[in-house]
């Protein structure tokens, strides 16, 4: 796999980040909330094309990587490349999770799990809130 250079870092004030964005996706972004299963603007969608970080517009997914994992949540087996997510350990609500977050701009994206199909084997268990999707390509 070719390794890209992420795009240089975003940082935006807390009233910057509430302007930039919806009420629902700054609770996901800044504040890593969950969007409930089966109820983002992407969990079912099929489209081609590229699916920006919601906060900064950073390529993140290719809808070549998603797939059903039939979760309600969007889900891809790998980021467009490895230097655009950054990972974190989440042991919030009792569990031990993998955070993943957007490198250029910290937003939260959802999680990573191990439990994904080839060729990767990963499951990026991503908030539709998160993400904004180009189409085409
Ligand atoms: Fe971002």
């Amino acid at each position: 796999m070719t390794e890209k250079v992420a795009e240089k870092k975003l940082t935006l004030t807390d009233e910057e980040w509430r302007a930039r964005l919806t009420d629902e996706e700054y609770n996901v972004c800044r504040q890593k909330g969950t969007e409930p299963a089966f109820s983002g603007r992407y969990w079912d969608t099929k489209t081609a094309g590229t699916y920006v970080c919601a906060g900064c517009g950073q390529d993140l997914f290719s809808s070549t990587t998603k797939f059903d994992s039939k979760s309600g949540w969007p889900s891809f087996t790998q980021a467009i490349d490895e230097g655009r997510v950054q990972n974190e350990s989440d042991v919030s609500y009792g569990m031990t999770r993998t955070e993943v977050l957007c490198s250029r701009c910290d937003s939260h994206l959802g999680h990573v799990f191990p439990d994904g199909p080839a060729p990767t084997g990963q499951r990026y268990c991503m908030n539709s809130a998160s993400l904004k999707l180009k189409p085409g390509e």
